[in-house]
């Protein structure tokens, strides 16, 4: 269908009148053949690829504006498209990993358009132990419309290192993901959003071929999680929390079946309710400050990879040797974790790790930062107030910072990471605990 549009044409239909129109300058697509690759090694990339300029098709159903590269012809994408002059945009790893590029090309009817692309990585936080997943994410289940088989490129193309779907009190595409994601040699995160009207959950990993079993309209949290941890989940996430129908607002509203019930894991960074970052943040800061382990998960909340972008926030967590949804989900428990919207992280003290000081005696925290668009800022917050704030002179790409802190008390210390698109980075604690001096 992706045929061109006819010149317009003015129409004026008299009352009682049939009235026929022909069009006859409509011309047949031509298709247009992209290859994406690595512009250091040439090892093909998974992308995502827009039309920047050019003709864009008004009813999506009749053609899209946004394509992905195959799953089994990595950084190749095929697709017919109706003939004129195009500008690209063809981005691998979501701007987390390397730039995008602006690509031209010229479409005629009946002919196929070859275009290379080669995109410049500049970071590869696997290298150093860091994997990144979208922790919220649905396929076509409820009102979300995106096949199995396009989450998976969808979060391919983001430079995403594990597939993650929690499709609203469902697990049916579960072993279709597993299937993709064992031909693509990558982990599978299985997960579920059990969404009752007062508080959704993500909970995970599950079992493969888990069923939820409960009624999500009449259970209690108790319920939930009871029902979370049967299907095999070590992460019971509080999604979106304070949206009308998030956990903590039905909490304050006194709607929350059951109540309070501490038995959950994670609260979450929601990209799509991104206007609520700071009341997460501050949760979570009071938490820390009593002493709670909870700590943070990020997702995109993406119903739609066409109009939504799959990783756009998502979460880093440490893990010594090869990534596995297990290992994984210890990692988000142990609070070896960061969410970013654009910064990369690297810190010497790993997050949700306790250190143990002398009191009053000068310790180091040292962080290496990377952007794509340039480092501003990072903070250094103690206990929920912000300690130091250094900026980056010149918005480099790399940065290495220390803070000296000294402390005679029990104290956590997390940092902000800001880049020049003001895109953030929000850490776990580092527990810094006190010892007496022999
Ligand atoms: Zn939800």
């Amino acid at each position: 269908m992706n045929t061109s549009e006819s010149a317009a044409v003015a129409v004026t239909l008299p009352a009682g009148v049939d009235l026929r129109q022909n069009f006859h300058d409509l011309r047949t697509a031509g298709r247009i053949l992209f290859s994406v690759a690595d512009s250091a090694t040439g090892a093909p990339l998974d992308a995502r690829i827009v039309i920047d300029t050019g003709y864009k098709p008004l009813v999506q159903f009749l053609g899209r504006r946004t394509f992905f590269t195959d799953l089994d012809r990595p950084g190749r994408a095929a697709f017919a498209i109706a003939p004129g002059h195009y500008q690209f945009r063809v981005e691998s790893g979501g701007g987390f990993l390397g730039p995008a590029e602006l690509v031209q090309a010229d479409v005629a009817p009946g002919r196929t358009t070859n275009v290379a692309v080669r995109l410049l990585r500049l970071f590869a936080p696997p290298h150093h132990g860091w994997f990144a997943a979208d922790l919220h994410h649905h396929a076509d289940q409820a009102e979300a419309v995106t096949p199995p088989a396009f989450l998976a490129r969808s979060e391919l193309a983001a430079g995403l290192d594990l597939l993650f779907v929690s499709d609203h009190d469902s697990t049916v595409n579960h072993l279709a993901l597993e299937r993709i994601a064992l031909r693509r040699g990558i982990p599978f995160i299985p997960s579920v959003e059990f969404s009752p009207s007062w508080g959704h959950f993500n909970a995970y990993p599950l079992r493969l071929g888990a069923r939820p079993r409960i009624d999500t309209s009449t259970a209690t949290v108790q319920q939930v999680f009871a029902e979370a941890r049967r299907l095999g989940a070590t992460i019971v996430e509080v999604n979106h929390p304070f949206i009308p129908y998030g956990y903590f607002k039905s909490l304050a509203d006194g709607v929350a079946p059951g109540g309070f019930d501490p038995a959950f894991d994670l609260v979450e960074i929601n990209a799509a309710n991104s206007s609520d970052d700071d009341k997460v943040l501050h949760r979570l800061w009071e938490y820390w400050n009593a002493g709670d382990r909870y700590y943070l998960g990020a997702g995109t909340d993406t119903h739609d990879v066409w109009n939504e972008v799959s990783g756009r926030v998502r979460t880093f967590v440490h893990i010594d040797g090869k990534p596995s949804a297990a290992l994984f989900a210890d990692a988000l428990r142990d609070g070896h974790a960061y969410v970013s919207y654009g910064p990369l992280i690297y810190p010497r003290v790993m997050f949700g790790s306790d250190l143990k000081v002398l009191p009053g005696v000068p310790f180091t925290l040292h962080f290496r930062l990377a952007s794509v668009a340039g480092l501003e800022s990072l903070s250094l917050i103690e206990n929920g107030t912000v300690r130091t704030t250094k900026t980056f002179a010149g918005t480099p790409r790399r940065a290495e910072t220390d803070f000296q802190v000294s402390v005679r008390r029990a104290r956590w210390f997390s940092v902000t990471a800001v880049d020049r698109n003001g895109h953030k980075a929000y850490s776990d604690p580092i527990w810094v605990d006190v010892v007496s001096p022999r």
